[in-house]
């Protein structure tokens, strides 16, 4: 693909991102910033997922950044996947071991396309679910570093819950340890922080090689800023001897209503409709109500969040996912609800254009299932929030926004709702749901001391990414390390 600036670049770097929402969108703004400073940035999706990248990498190269996407094929058949597993919302519940054996078959393919395609790399930036970027780095004789859409204080807890083996000799997975090495007391339970794929029948070696690939990295840049957890980001470099390069909020390459509305998928609701909503709205007013990309509802539960945000008599933007997939109960629920709120409660059924609402100063708080990207848009944009954790990293990103940070309510979830698997029912009900949203939008002394702390921190995130700030440095800093190490000029982009 030719790039249209034709300019000289300082540094080639490849990202490999997952396909996942939550590790895809991330990692393109990554590249997209380092784009910015003068690197070449090329990024590998498979066809699936093109779409919900190309906008924004069409925008940049209208701005003459030298972005590439290096679109690949996964080999599905081979590894006993149907047609349209591709897409990571289409992958059988029971084949997700088939899905990352056929993503460990991009290396070859991907590594004929580097050497086919000048300049060469001087760095593979991969997300530490493909586990075979290091031997596609070690063949390209190129460092490797890993990026994760996380936070240090995650990666320091899960760390030294392995290193200082807290989970041993407990047999109860619900049996909360507090986590070693860290001055902060902070709780946690085998169910609700097993590690990086740790405890997911038939990835144990997967698990194993996951824990090797980031010890053995030669960094890691984390969507995260200095400002916000300073002692977990040494705390981390420290604890793995390695260089963590915190770049984010990286969201906020996105300082547009065009493009804050491109991140992902196509929006289920126009963004001028959506701002008009917003428009007619008092300020700090509306909650806004996600649980990303993956988790997934249980009817019942969406029904009892439903009555909640109701109860709460606060305006609410609730975006609802797979809303046809629930059933007519649910889906007449949903429409009775809507005629009882009419102009006060907005459902979006589907995608929402997440930071541009969040963006939006009718917005005051913010329902979510604390990804981490969520978190950190959350944190960036001012909202204090409710934490909803589901699984994964998300009962240590709530940790850390309610007890660390002191920016959020938790709703009290114990145990983790396994993506597209569980059948739990109600988990949270519609009492605790009105009572949570109301004490992040009704005011009052913790109200105020929360959104002091969280207009504080947006200040700092802001500041990171300007020029001279931790952010921006770290991007200079990498493209310094990482940048070609020949006579000038061979890096032209022909
Ligand atoms: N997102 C969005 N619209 C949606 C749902 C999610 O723009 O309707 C974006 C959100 O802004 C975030 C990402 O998708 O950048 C979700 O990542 P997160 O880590 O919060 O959760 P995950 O989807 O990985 O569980």
């Amino acid at each position: 693909m030719a790039i249209k600036d034709g300019g000289d670049v300082k540094a080639h770097f490849v990202f490999i991102p997952m396909m996942f929402q939550g590790h895809l969108i991330p990692a393109v703004d990554t590249a997209l910033l380092l784009a910015t400073h003068g690197a070449l940035a090329s990024v590998v999706v498979t066809p699936s997922h093109t779409g919900r990248v190309r906008p924004a990498v069409d925008f940049a190269h209208k701005s003459g950044l030298p972005v590439r996407l290096v679109e690949l094929p996964l080999e599905l058949a081979a590894e006993g996947l149907p047609d349209g597993a591709d897409d990571v919302d289409k992958v059988p519940s029971d084949r997700w071991v088939n899905y990352f054996r056929a993503l460990a078959r991009l290396r070859a393919p991907l590594e004929r396309h580097l050497r086919a395609h000048a300049p060469f790399p001087t760095c593979v930036v991969a997300d530490i679910c493909h586990p075979w970027a290091r031997e596609l780095a070690a063949s390209l004789g190129v460092p490797r570093l890993c990026f994760l859409s996380t936070c240090a204080f995650v990666l320091l807890c899960q760390h030294n819950v392995e290193r200082f083996d807290a989970y041993g000799g407990v047999a109860d997975d619900h049996e909360l340890v507090v986590v070693p090495g860290l001055e902060k007391k902070v709780e946690v339970s085998r169910a609700q922080a097993p590690g990086f794929f740790r405890g997911m029948p038939g990835f144990e070696k997967f698990a194993d090689e996951v824990e090797q690939v980031l010890a053995e990295a030669d960094g890691i840049i984390i969507d995260s800023f200095l400002e916000m957890e300073p002692e977990f980001v040494a705390g981390y470099a420290e604890a793995r001897r390695m260089k963590v390069w915190t770049v984010g909020p990286v969201s906020l390459f996105h300082q547009r209503a065009t493009t804050l509305a491109s991140r992902g998928n196509t929006a289920a609701i126009d963004a001028d409709e959506c701002l008009r909503w917003l428009d007619g709205k008092e300020p700090s007013s509306v909650v806004y109500v996600s649980f990303g990309s993956i988790a997934h509802a249980e009817p019942k539960q969406v029904v009892e969040l439903g009555l909640g945000l109701e109860a709460s008599g606060h305006p609410f933007i609730w975006v609802v996912k797979n809303a046809d997939q629930h059933g007519e109960d649910v889906t007449e629920f949903l429409r009775e609800l809507e005629a009882r709120v009419a102009g006060r409660g907005l459902l979006i059924r589907g995608w929402a254009p997440q930071v541009l609402i969040l963006s939006h100063a009718a917005v005051g708080g913010f329902v979510t299932h604390s990804g981490w990207n969520s978190t950190v848009e959350a944190i960036t944009t001012g909202l204090p929030v409710v934490t909803w954790p589901h699984f994964g990293d998300q009962f240590l990103n709530a940790k850390f926004a309610v007890e660390v940070l002191g920016v959020g309510v938790d709703v009290g979830v114990m145990e983790p709702v396994m993506y597209r698997l569980d059948q739990k029912g109600i988990v949270v009900g519609r009492e605790v749901v009105e009572e949570a949203v109301r004490s992040i939008m009704d005011g009052g002394d913790e109200w105020e001391e929360r959104r002091r702390r969280v207009r504080a921190l947006a200040a700092k995130a802001r500041a990171a990414v300007e020029e001279g700030g931790s952010s921006h440095g770290n991007l200079l800093d990498l493209i310094k390390n990482f940048e070609f190490k020949v006579a000038a000029g061979c890096g032209a982009i022909a």
